[in-house]
């Protein structure tokens, strides 16, 4: 498996990928990797496409929930069924709100780069016989009458641009889905939330920073509540510390850009942001994120479409569930269109099936992350954590969705 160091190189070119295809997948994310991996098991002709190369970093805490362990165990990686790739163990959440902090132990969770990870998922989709075309940005997926997708598409290297046939469409584009369909308007960017006036709009920034800017061990995440945003340090298996924020857009304006807006949210913390972490996050290059919460139909234009991961839904980090909820989506999608006769029925029982499985786990973060506004409750959660940490480590796999009520397998 890829270890974050070597390019996954393409299978094909822009100008050989003319098809038709069975499939083509659209972002090769945990979601658009995981359901051609999928797909090509089951013996599906698959076109996984992503306008950046293997492996990339991706704004994200790096912590892999009990349920996508489980999901990654599923999927058998060659890498991991090795040995060759350990995802690090994850055994403490120290949770800081307002200049205190509680140690509670986490069982069950793990930590591994996006970089490693979603170059592994690639490679294992490589290998299952799924055709690979990294640099290639889609700029429209068109369909009508419930004929087969049209997918246009630019290379970065050159300007080229071609549109390919497929039966269906899988878009695992993350949050910062940009396609757009002719046909479908209604379907695309159907955001909740972000941009309304008055209402918090929550942005993702993060960096990963040099090993020995913090003393962090690993298998701990340093996991900051401020009153514009919350904060996650974890250290990477090659020993970097990975920075994940969701900070307030207007924190961000206000503060003058990422590394102010992060400083307030962990300067408020007991574990004292040093002056190496301080100047860290100085000379850091952030990347961050559109706003952090969308829902969009899973399916569309008849099950000739259909959405998959953060492209479908996504609530907020937290919980640290994204990447679980990617892969089962990941699943679901690709079980689908494999027992699935017709396109119609497809769509149909993928957007059943995507609803009976997210919509509780995505009400519970919800829930969670209107908690995290209420200053008094997280004070008092942490200071219940402190008195009683023992208490607090049955409780924290509730919240976190890691307690086996996250959804329905
Ligand atoms: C601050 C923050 C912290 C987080 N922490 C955690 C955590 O600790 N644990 C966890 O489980 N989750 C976490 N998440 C969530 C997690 O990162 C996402 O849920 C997960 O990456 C979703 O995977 P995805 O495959 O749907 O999308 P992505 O991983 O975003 O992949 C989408 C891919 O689509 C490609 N793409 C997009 N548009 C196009 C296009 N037009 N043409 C070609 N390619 C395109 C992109 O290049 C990208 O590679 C965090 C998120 C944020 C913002």
């Amino acid at each position: 498996m890829n270890t974050a160091s070597t390019t996954v190189p393409a299978t094909i070119t822009l100008g050989a990928a003319l098809g038709p295809w069975e499939c083509i997948v659209v972002g090769a994310g945990p979601a658009g990797a995981a359901t051609s991996l999928r797909l090509a098991r089951g013996g599906v002709r698959v076109l996984l496409v992503d306008r950046g190369f293997m492996p990339r970093g991706k704004v994200c805490g790096c912590c892999l929930s009990p349920a996508a362990l489980g999901e990654l165990a599923q999927l058998a990686l060659p890498g991991f069924r090795a040995g060759a790739v350990v995802p690090l163990r994850l055994d403490t959440l120290a949770l800081s709100y307002g200049g205190s902090t509680a140690r509670v132990a986490f069982r069950g969770g793990g930590v591994l780069s996006r970089e490693t990870l979603d170059a592994g998922i690639v490679e294992a989709a490589v290998a299952a016989g799924v055709d690979w075309l990294p640099g290639v940005d889609v700029v429209s997926v068109k369909t009508r009458d419930g004929e087969p997708v049209s997918v246009t598409m630019r290379s970065a290297a050159d300007g080229t641009v071609a549109t390919i046939g497929a039966t269906r469409c899988v878009l695992a584009t993350g949050l910062a889905d940009r396609v757009r369909g002719a046909t479908e308007e209604h379907a695309i960017e159907a955001r909740r939330g972000p941009g309304t006036p008055g209402k918090r709009c929550l942005i993702g920034v993060g960096t990963a920073l040099p090993a020995d800017c913090v003393d962090l061990p690993p298998g701990e995440l340093r996991m900051t509540v401020g009153r514009r945003g919350y904060c996650g340090l974890v250290r990477l298996e090659d020993g970097r510390i990975d920075v994940a924020a969701a900070i307030d857009r207007a924190a961000l304006r206000e503060g003058g850009g990422a590394t102010q807006a992060l400083l307030a949210v962990l300067g408020r913390t007991s574990i004292a942001v040093g002056p190496r972490l301080a100047e860290a996050l100085r000379a850091a290059r952030f990347t961050a994120t559109p706003p952090l919460t969308r829902r969009s139909p899973p399916s569309s234009e008849g099950g000739r479409i259909l959405r998959v991961g953060d492209a479908a839904a996504y609530v907020e980090p937290f919980t640290g569930e994204g990447i679980g909820w990617a892969l089962a989506g990941a699943r679901i999608a690709a079980n689908t269109i494999l027992e699935g006769a017709g396109v119609a029925s497809v769509g149909e029982a993928y957007a059943g099936a995507h609803r009976r499985h997210f919509v509780a786990p995505h009400a519970r973060c919800r829930r969670v992350t209107s908690w995290l506004q209420s200053p008094a409750l997280v004070s008092a959660a942490v200071a219940s954590a402190r008195i009683a940490p023992g208490i607090a480590a049955r409780i924290v796999p509730l919240v976190t969705g890691a307690g086996g009520r996250g959804g329905r397998p």
